[in-house]
């Protein structure tokens, strides 16, 4: 597979971005929903792993509810944050995890840090969390690669990486910095949409035409068809 072109793959980008703003994906709503301060940021992309977004959102709101800050919330008692959260996925593990992130933060002077080694350093917190809290929460170029991203970077052939890290390196190189915010935002709302993990809606799509994948797929069908 050829290099894949910059601008060719910013325009694409583009129209991507234009078909899914008509769809209203639930990652619209979330991100609406939680970006009142660093740190409610912080807990919900932490909340959101193998959580649907709107359960998310609805956990999210319940337990900022009854803390709002580190302080407040490194106050609270396991079972209630459980309680405020369930049922996102793994809501123990993760209600474990919030408290020693608001006890760290609150030594911290109960400030999140906009650094990405000192973000990591918070626990639990990974590359693709850290990413997304400096773009979310402070405007910060990145990109963060989850696995709606993975999946349609080398679905479009932007990428051949095969780990998130590989996939990161990649677009950064591909697209202009002052596109990056735009990367993640705009292929989760695709991917919850129309470029599903199985059976995408491809008939659908306003860029099946340039897609690599469809275009495998197709040349792999019309093989079959004339054996
Ligand atoms: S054609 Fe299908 S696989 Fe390709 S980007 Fe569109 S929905 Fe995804």
């Amino acid at each position: 597979m050829s290099s894949p072109d910059p601008r060719k793959a910013a325009d694409l980008l583009e129209r991507i971005r234009s078909q899914v703003e008509t769809l209203a994906p639930p990652v619209a709503a979330f991100e609406k929903g939680i970006r009142d301060t660093p740190f409610r940021v912080l807990i919900s992309v932490l909340l959101s792993s193998r959580t649907r977004d709107p359960v998310t959102l609805a956990a999210s709101t319940r337990l900022f509810s009854l803390a709002a800050d580190p302080e407040t919330m490194a106050r609270l008692n396991r079972e209630q944050v459980e309680g405020a959260i369930f049922p996102v996925g793994f809501y123990r593990r993760k209600a474990l995890r919030i408290l020693e992130i608001s006890r760290s933060l609150t030594g911290m002077d109960g400030r999140v840090p906009e650094d990405v080694d000192t973000l990591m350093s918070l626990p639990g917190v990974g590359r693709k969390t850290a990413n997304l809290v400096r773009s979310l929460a402070f405007g910060i170029p990145e990109v963060a690669v989850d696995i709606h991203v993975f999946r349609i970077s080398r679905r479009l052939g932007w990428s051949l990486g095969k780990t998130p890290g590989d996939v990161e390196t990649d677009l950064k190189r591909l697209f202009p910095q002052e596109l990056w915010n735009r990367i993640n935002r705009v292929l989760v709302g695709f991917g919850q949409t129309l470029c599903l993990p199985r059976r995408p809606r491809c008939a659908e799509c306003a860029i099946h035409t340039e897609c690599a994948w469809y275009k495998a797929l197709k040349e792999s069908s019309s093989t079959q068809e004339s054996c």
